[in-house]
C-alpha cells in the first residue's frame, strides 16, 4: 500500500522511476521492490538523496515522508535534482521487521567482508541472554536480570553498544551485520553507481525511527571529515556524531552513509541519519529481542507473532497522529536546512 501511494505520487510528478525488485515477496505475496524516483536535471551537479526503509519497518514514517512530499510537490531545478530511495529494505518493511531477509541488520552490513570482521566481545558475552530460546515472562525476567547486571558493571553505554554497534558471530541475535554484501546492500550500490556517480555536492538524509525522545529527530552524522563536519555545523542547528559521544546512537559498524561517501570519493557528501524517536531503549530493544526470538525459535506466523509485532510496532512504527505530526514537521525541518546548506 505504501509503495503504491509512493508510485502514484511520484507519476503525478513525472519522476523518472526505477524498481530494483527483490526476490521474495511479502505476506500477501505481493511483489517487493526498491523504488527510485528521480526528479529534475539528470545533470544536475546538485543533488539530495532521500532514503526510507533502511531498518524495514522503520519506513512507515519515511515512506509517509516521502509521499507527502511528492504529494505537496517537490521543487527541483536545474542545479538541484531529487533522488528519493523507496523501501531500501523492502522485506523487512512488508513483514515488519527492521532486520531484512536473512535477518541482517542493513545498517551493519556495510563492512568489507575481506577484512577481518569486527569483533564484539560484550556481544558474545550477552547473546544467550538477549535471544534467549524461550520468551515467556519469567525467561523475559531472568535475561533482563543478566542485562541490568551488565550495564551495572560496565556502566549502560556500554550495554548499548554491546546490544546495538553490531555483531557479526550469531546469525540469529540482533544487530547482526552478515557475512557478505545483501541485496539491499547491492541495490543502493547500484543506485549509487546509476543516479549520482557523476554528482559533485550531494545531502543525504536516511530516515529512521526507534532511537531517543519521542518525536525528537536527531540529525546523526557518522564519521565526518574536517569539511564534512563545517558544512554540518553551517547547515543544521543542531547535529550528533556517535564517536564524539554525543548521539543517542552507539559508535557503528557497517553504516550506509560511510559506505556512500566511500563509493563517491570526488563528490562534496553531506550525510545524516534522522532518527525519530519512539519508546524507551529498553522497550525498543525488548521488541527486536523478541522478534528475533520469533524467527529463531518459533513461528513468525503463529500466534505468539502478534504481541512481538504489536511491540515492534509501537517501538518502530507508531500510528498516533501526534507522532507523525512532529515527525513530518521535523522532516520538512531538516530537509530546509538541507537544501538550503547545498544550494549555499
Ligand atoms: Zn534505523
Amino acid at each position: 500500500m505504501s509503495r503504491a501511494r509512493f508510485l502514484d505520487a511520484a507519476k503525478a510528478l513525472d519522476a523518472r522511476l526505477d524498481a530494483f525488485v527483490h526476490p521474495l515477496s511479502g505476506p500477501a505475496g505481493e511483489h517487493l521492490a526498491t523504488d527510485v524516483a528521480y526528479l529534475g536535471n539528470p545533470n544536475a551537479p546538485t543533488r539530495l538523496l532521500v532514503i526510507s526503509g533502511t531498518h524495514g519497518v522503520e519506513g512507515f514514517a519515511g515512506s509517509a515522508c516521502q509521499t507527502r512530499w511528492l504529494t505537496e510537490g517537490i521543487t527541483a531545478s536545474d542545479d538541484l535534482a531529487v533522488v528519493i530511495v523507496h523501501a531500501l529494505n523492502p522485506y523487512g518493511f512488508a513483514w515488519v521487521r527492521r532486520v531484512n531477509e536473512d535477518n541482517v541488520d542493513l545498517n551493519r552490513n556495510f563492512i568489507d567482508f575481506e577484512s577481518s570482521l569486527p569483533a564484539n566481545l560484550g556481544y558474545d558475552e550477552l547473546a544467550g541472554a538477549l535471544v534467549p530460546d524461550r520468551w515467556d515472562e519469567e525467561t523475559q525476567e531472568a535475561t533482563a536480570r543478566v542485562l541490568l547486571g551488565y550495564a551495572t558493571e560496565h556502566g549502560f553505554p556500554d550495554l548499548q553498544a554491546a546490544v546495538s554497534k553490531g555483531q557479526y558471530n550469531h546469525p540469529t541475535g540482533i544487530f547482526y551485520g552478515g557475512t557478505e554484501a545483501v541485496w539491499s546492500r547491492k541495490t543502493i550500490r547500484s543506485i549509487s553507481s546509476s543516479y549520482l556517480a557523476d554528482v559533485e555536492r550531494l545531502g543525504v538524509i536516511d530516515l529512521h525511527t526507534g532511537l531517543g525522545e519521542r518525536g525528537i529527530g536527531e540529525a546523526i552524522a557518522e564519521e565526518p571529515d574536517a569539511s564534512e563536519r563545517t558544512r554540518l555545523e553551517d547547515w543544521y542547528a543542531e547535529f550528533t556524531v556517535p564517536t564524539d559521544g554525543t548521539s543517542v546512537s552507539a559508535v557503528i559498524t557497517g553504516d550506509i552513509l560511510a559506505a556512500l561517501k566511500r563509493w563517491l570519493p570526488n563528490a562534496e557528501t553531506t550525510a545524516i541519519a534522522l532518527e525519530f524517536g519512539t519508546v524507551d531503549m529498553v522497550a525498543a530493544s525488548n521488541a527486536l529481542r523478541g522478534d528475533a526470538w520469533l524467527y529463531a525459535h518459533a513461528d513468525p506466523l503463529g500466534p505468539e507473532a502478534l504481541p512481538i509485532k504489536a511491540a515492534l510496532s509501537d517501538a518502530f512504527a507508531p500510528g498516533d497522529e501526534e507522532w507523525a505530526s512532529s515527525v513530518w514537521d521535523r522532516f520538512v525541518e531538516i530537509r530546509e536546512q538541507t537544501t538550503r546548506g547545498l544550494l549555499a
